[in-house]
Parts: structure tokens; C-alpha cells; sequence
């Protein structure tokens, strides 16, 4: 008999991570203040970005912010933390998962 624990913790940020996407450009969109630029992973992580799919995976709920945002405002923060269910969430914050749900798709750049 044994326990299978499946693997949740986050993978470290690299650009391996990005896999076919790694020089693709995608739109960087900050969830708190809205800020948005058009940058390949590296490009945005080098820029602080806290973004997929150099920081997180796709589809995975985990923040999407610019380097001058807080961790404490995403909707990851609210839902992680403070226990938040999907209805209670602000049209912003719904969007946000939505998008998130939505990649890779919904943050690539049409070149
Ligand atoms: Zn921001």
C-alpha cells in the first residue's frame, strides 16, 4: 500500500518553463493597476514582471503582476488566503480568472 502525492508546488521561475512559447510575445497584463506591455517571458520577467509562463504555469491560478504591484492585491491572494469563492470577487478580479483560464490564448501577441 502507498500514498501517490501529487506534485503541487510551484516550479522555479526559468525559461525552460516556457517551453515552445519561450520567444513568443505575450501580453504582460497587470491584474491591480492594469498596466500592459507586449514583451517575450524573458523580457518581462527581466523587467519584473510576475507573469506566466516564466513564473507560473498556464491555466494555474498564481499572480499576474507588474513589478510596482503586491502580491496582496491579486485575485491568487484573495482566494489563496483569504478565502474567497468566485462570487465574491470583484468584475476585475472574475476577468482575471478568467483570463488566466483562458491561456495560453488569451495573453498572446498576434504578430
Ligand atoms: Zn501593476
Amino acid at each position: 500500500m502507498g500514498v501517490n502525492f501529487k506534485e503541487t508546488k510551484m516550479p522555479l521561475p526559468k525559461i525552460e518553463n516556457c517551453g515552445e512559447y519561450k520567444d513568443r510575445k505575450i501580453i504582460h497584463i497587470c491584474e491591480v493597476c492594469r498596466k500592459c506591455e507586449v514583451l517575450t517571458p524573458r523580457a518581462g520577467y527581466e523587467k519584473g514582471w510576475d507573469f506566466s509562463p516564466y513564473m507560473y504555469p498556464f491555466k494555474v491560478v498564481s499572480p499576474r503582476i507588474c513589478n510596482e504591484c503586491t502580491i496582496e492585491k491579486t485575485v491568487y491572494w484573495q482566494i489563496a488566503v483569504n478565502h474567497k469563492s468566485f462570487s465574491d470577487l470583484t468584475d476585475m478580479q472574475k476577468e482575471t480568472i478568467k483570463r488566466i483560464y483562458g491561456e495560453p490564448e488569451s495573453i498572446l501577441a498576434n504578430e
